[in-house]
């Protein structure tokens, strides 16, 4: 059997035929059904690489049979197709890829031959470029089962919280930006956990001042140590280190904390950090909380040269209330726009609103969650400032993340 199986449902037999008389031109096999009963028989015999799939069928509902596909766990890459218009192709497969299926990418009829085949020639040569559910990377354990607040408070104090790193370019140049840091709690009793595993439980129960100083603390210390200007850096080297930036995300129940600031200022010192190297990314909804209290502590942070990011934007309400009235430097696209950027029309336009906001407001934009090159090439067009995402590289760990830093920087 070939790597390259196309299965199509679309009752139309002449859509069928057109659409695998193009599959066949770029090397698939194909198999033509006009009815789910078929079609379901088709799929556990003959087990495609690929699926075409009209959305809107006389007898039955597309919608439907990709629920049945992802009860099924399908993993065959599934192309959509329909004359229903973009907004709504869009949301079928956002639907689709909220059900956890491999969407390739949508098709709207009347289509061209070369859409087509395009969408066909990607999802083979870029099996990992159509939208999936944002899941963590590896196998990050996300679930806050039965976690005990002694338990999380002794994990920090026992050093059981790691870091890794995700870095960040220019767009208009790919020179390396800075990187992020996002926590992980290596426990030996469950592995290695994602942070929505313990963060909730961290937020709740007085313990994410604690975790926060914990990840400020480390990561200070590792970009101090391999990122920072001593006496033996040349001038162009330290030019180059000089613009890096260091991320740190901020819960805004960190901001309740009045000693906060003194402690991340002595932490920079101590880590030969400048505080203007220093992003804390906030989200929307977080930096909602207490707004006098935040926008106190926000403006101090400013004040002291740190730089503040808010995160997410687009997701949260009341976004713009909270844009116009902190001081925010930089305004971070939320990635589930820009995940779906190269495939939706919608999302592009929103990521370009935002980023047209944000530098009207006078701030740097970045998109975060670029997973393919189409996107990237769309960023650029329309001026965004900075990218992060898996086209870039994948959160690394601290000796990964310095080794990639510094090949970038062209220092090894
Ligand atoms: P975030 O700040 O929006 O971080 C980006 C998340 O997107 C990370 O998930 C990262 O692994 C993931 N990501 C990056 N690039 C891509 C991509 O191209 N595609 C996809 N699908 N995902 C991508 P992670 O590490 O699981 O972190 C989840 C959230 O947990 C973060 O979202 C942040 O809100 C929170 N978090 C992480 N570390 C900390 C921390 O130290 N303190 C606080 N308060 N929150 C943290
Ligand atoms: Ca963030
Ligand atoms: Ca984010």
């Amino acid at each position: 059997m070939t790597e390259k199986r196309l299965l199509i449902l679309d009752d139309d037999p002449l859509i069928g035929k057109t659409i695998g008389a193009i599959a066949r031109s770029v090397q698939f096999d194909i198999q033509i059904t006009l009815n789910a009963a078929d079609f379901f028989a088709q799929l556990d015999q003959w087990q495609p690489t690929h699926i075409a799939l009209d959305l809107v069928m006389p007898d039955m509902d597309g919608v439907e049979v990709m629920v049945e596909l992802a009860k099924r766990e399908c993993s065959a890459r599934i192309i959509i197709s329909s004359g229903v218009g973009t907004r709504v192709l869009d949301a079928a497969a956002r639907s689709a890829s909220e059900h956890g299926l491999p969407i390739a990418g949508v098709l709207s009829k009347p289509f061209s031959p070369q859409n087509l085949r395009e969408l066909l020639v990607q999802a083979v040569s870029h099996p990992g470029a159509g939208i999936r559910p944002g899941s963590p990377p590896g196998q990050l354990g996300t679930d806050p089962v039965d976690i005990t607040v002694a338990e999380f408070a002794a994990a920090v104090d026992n050093h059981e919280l790691e870091l890794v790193f995700q870095p960040k370019m220019h767009c208009g140049t790919g020179n390396l930006a800075g990187f992020e840091a996002l926590v992980r709690w290596n426990s030996p009793k469950r592995g290695l956990l994602a942070p929505s595993a313990f963060i909730p439980l961290a937020e709740s129960n007085g313990l994410i001042g604690k975790m926060t100083r914990e990840v400020v603390r480390m990561a200070l210390h590792w970009f101090g140590a391999g990122f920072q200007p001593d006496s033996n850096t040349n001038t162009d080297d330290s030019a180059l280190l000089e613009k890096l930036t260091m991320s740190i995300n901020l819960s805004a129940r960190s901001l309740d904390d009045s000693e906060f600031i003194e402690f991340i200022v002595e932490q920079c010192k101590q880590a030969g950090v400048a505080t203007s190297s220093v992003v804390f990314e906030l989200t929307e909804t977080s930096a909602m909380e207490d707004p006098v209290a935040s926008l106190d502590l926000l403006t101090r942070l400013r004040m002291k040269g740190f730089k503040l990011s808010i995160d997410d934007f687009g997701t949260g309400y009341s976004s713009m209330l909270q844009l116009v009235r902190l001081p925010f430097s930089e305004i971070k696209v939320d990635r589930s726009f820009v995940m779906s950027a190269s495939r939706s029309e919608e999302s592009r336009t929103v990521i370009r609103s935002i980023v047209e906001l944000g530098h009207s407001l006078g701030l740097q934009a970045t998109a975060e969650g670029v997973e393919d090159e189409a996107t990237l090439q769309f960023l650029r067009q329309i001026n965004c400032d900075m990218a992060q995402g898996y086209l870039l590289s994948k959160p690394l760990e601290s000796e990964q993340a310095l080794a990639w830093g510094l090949k970038h920087l062209g220092r090894v």
